[in-house]
């Protein structure tokens, strides 16, 4: 495949469920982010990332699950949209499978096997919970709304091979700030999209190119 090819606007923007009258919001978004200009049909391969800030900092992209719709509607300042399943933030059908497949792989080469996630809410730590069933991958949790104590994410932070500090989510800079690179030990990444698929692929991506300390963290086991 050539990565230098333009990727095109309606494929990119069909991809994430927006389709018709969410298309063209869609579209709008990307012209006021700079990403692309009116009449343009694709935008450059390096634009990818920016292109799917801009869209999630916007849209908040739910299928029509009621329980996909309440976890979404309180998300501060963007508007809900309503797309196919597949590309639902929450449940995210074979998107998010896919994603956390790719994940699993790329824990176990690395040798990681003990996640710790700051941030997120609970019906997303449950999904991803259902998704890892039967993985060798543990997962721990901490609410980012909820105040923690410093004897905790010490303790958090000892147990982790991996801490994944889950940005957009509700996260409370006092909780966050207990997890910061200077206190914890743990390889850490920061990812800064939400939904479940969005969070896998970071994981995945991190170790796949470039994992920090995790040799560390293996080391101490
Ligand atoms: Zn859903």
């Amino acid at each position: 495949m050539n990565t230098d090819a333009p990727i095109p606007i309606n494929g990119f923007l069909a991809d994430l469920g927006l389709i018709g009258s969410n298309a063209r919001l869609g579209r709008r978004i990307l012209e006021q982010a700079g990403i692309t200009r009116p009449g343009k049909i694709g935008f450059s391969a390096v634009k990818l990332e920016r292109a799917l800030a801009a869209i999630d900092k916007r849209l908040a992209r739910a299928c029509e699950r009621p329980d996909c719709r309440a976890i979404l509607s309180t998300d501060h300042g963007r508007r809900l949209v309503t797309v196919p399943r597949v590309a639902c933030e929450v449940c995210g059908g074979s998107n998010n499978a896919g994603a956390v497949r790719r994940m699993v792989a790329a824990c176990t080469d690395a040798g990681v096997h003990r996640l710790l996630v700051v941030g997120g809410t609970p019906a997303l730590w449950e999904e991803l919970r259902r998704l890892l069933a039967g993985d060798p991958i543990e997962l721990r949790t901490v609410d980012g709304t909820r105040a923690s104590n410093e004897r905790t994410a010490l303790q958090h932070c000892a147990w982790a091979d991996l801490v994944v500090v889950w940005a957009p989510t509700p996260l409370d800079h006092r909780v966050s700030n207990l997890y910061a690179a200077d206190r914890c030990v743990a390889d850490r990444i920061e990812v800064h999209r939400r939904g479940i698929e969005a969070f896998a692929t970071a994981v995945a991506a991190h170790l796949e190119t470039a994992p920090g300390q995790r040799l560390g963290a293996i080391a101490r086991a």
